[in-house]
């Protein structure tokens, strides 16, 4: 009896990430991820799967940014009553996004309702903060390199994945196959995440592309990071940065933090945290020494190293201040969140700057102000744009073309077969070809909805 891989997420797209395994009536779902950017992808967050969720046996999360875990509240909320197993870091962060995005879910449905600029009358959150709130009981921690049985039989072993705290890569052995889940790979060379760990014997591999089609430039995040500050504290500019609250966040604040030590930016520029998320991240840093780069010294410095925004009212209060400042805000891709009324109200201005720190999936805001635009749509309303747009090429928290392929080739063995997954097609496919030239492997890119024996 074979292994199936239904790829129901993450295939030619890098949200919704979702694979479900199926073998003798047993099913297991490798990540449960939301969808984000383009609508037609967020509607595919309302369609139901094509198994029930009281079906699924258990549930393997890889890491916590919600392309990953977001679409947990909506499985549990649909009967799924298995445990979700994910490393300590995991669950941790998923404690702090996961009610935070049924927050912003419900902001949103209600905001597009009191404005009524939402096509459906009334606009409804996919989850509520309740919801998820009742889904993290479900949650069981894992250690790395420790073989676990989520099912009876089946054998799975979590990897560091660098990329993110907590971050894992997922070996899976069952009925004789080794499977293996790359989930999203870190940098070998990132300033506070460990390296991936070399990747394990595997027959069967699903290997992440978001840049497949990529090599990040030479220089580092501090050679880019540094002269664009320098040049906005002497116009007296403000700086909107759109973060992922975990991950880019605690990296860009750790690269401010050097930049002011090595003096090469002004020690008094005002940095701020206007993302709660994000406060609170930072200091799980600190009870996770050891999963990550940073001594406990220099943990301490990244908590001390910005204003930490909690209150929507202290967040309010930023709008009163001058210039120069930094203000680091979520999400990430601007897709929602506090960066929102940041963005509407400092965009306009040609001494103000705003800085991309990661990827941008296409049909996000932050694709719109990468591409050049000339006004952005916040709230219904068309912002114009006239702040310079510093796309930082080397704040990345993904491994690129040649880091990928260098991590299959850690493999002791070459598979059978490799699936290329969480990529835009361009992306994922060029990874295709280099894996076929570069290594002579069989690699495809599947399908979405696609099922295939292993
Ligand atoms: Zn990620």
């Amino acid at each position: 009896m074979s292994v199936n891989i239904t790829f129901l997420g993450g295939a030619g797209t890098v949200t919704g990430s979702k694979y479900l395994l199926r073998h003798e009536g047993k099913c297991l779902l490798l990540d449960c991820g939301l969808f984000q950017g383009y609508k037609l992808l967020r509607l595919r967050n309302w369609t139901p799967l094509p198994i029930a969720p009281d079906q699924i046996d258990a549930v393997l999360l890889t890491h916590a940014h919600l392309d990953h875990s977001g679409y947990l509240p909506v499985l549990a909320k649909e009967g799924f009553k298995g445990h979700v197993y994910a490393s300590a870091g995991t669950r941790d962060l998923c404690r702090i996004l996961l009610p935070d995005s049924g927050h912003i879910q419900e902001e949103d449905a209600a905001f597009a309702n009191r404005h009524g600029f939402s096509k459906h009358a009334p606009a409804l959150p996919l989850y509520t903060r309740q919801d998820a709130l009742d889904c993290l009981h479900l949650l069981k921690a894992v250690d790395e390199g420790v073989t676990f049985q989520p099912i009876p039989g089946w054998r799975v072993t979590f990897s560091t994945a660098g990329h993110i705290l907590g971050a894992s890569s997922v070996l899976l052995e069952v009925a004789g196959r080794r499977i293996l889940f790359s989930g999203d790979l870190g940098r070998t060379d990132d300033l506070i995440m460990n390296p991936p760990a070399k990747a394990p014997l595997a027959d069967t591999v699903l290997i992440e592309s978001t840049y497949g089609d990529r090599e990040h430039p030479k220089e580092d995040v501090l050679a880019e990071l540094g002269p664009a500050l320098k040049k906005l504290a002497k116009r007296g500019g403000v700086a909107v940065v759109p973060v992922f609250a975990v991950g880019r966040a605690q990296a860009l604040l750790h690269a401010i933090h050097l930049l002011k030590l090595r003096g090469d930016i002004p020690h008094s520029l005002p940095v701020f945290l206007d993302s709660p998320m994000a406060v609170h991240t930072t200091h799980l840093f600190e009870h996770h020494l050891g999963e990550h780069r940073l001594s406990s010294p220099q943990t301490r410095a990244l908590t001390h190293s910005a204003t930490m925004i909690n209150s929507t009212d202290e967040s309010r209060a930023l709008a009163s201040r001058h210039g120069p400042m930094v203000i680091l805000s979520a999400s990430g891709m601007a897709t929602g969140g506090r960066v929102l009324h940041h963005l509407a109200l400092y965009a306009g201005d040609h001494r103000n700057m705003i800085i991309l720190t990661g990827f941008q999936a296409p049909g996000t805001r932050g694709a719109t102000l990468a591409s050049g635009a000339k006004s952005v749509r916040i709230h219904g309303r068309d912002v114009e744009l006239n702040a310079e747009v510093v796309q930082l090429q080397s704040a990345s928290a993904h491994a690129d073309a040649p880091q990928l392929l260098a991590w299959l080739r850690s493999m002791p063995q070459a598979p059978n077969q490799v699936y290329v997954v969480h990529g835009e097609l361009n992306a994922a496919d060029e990874l295709r070809k280099r894996i076929k030239h570069q290594l002579g492997w069989r690699a495809m890119v599947p399908e979405h909805g696609s099922t295939w024996p292993t």
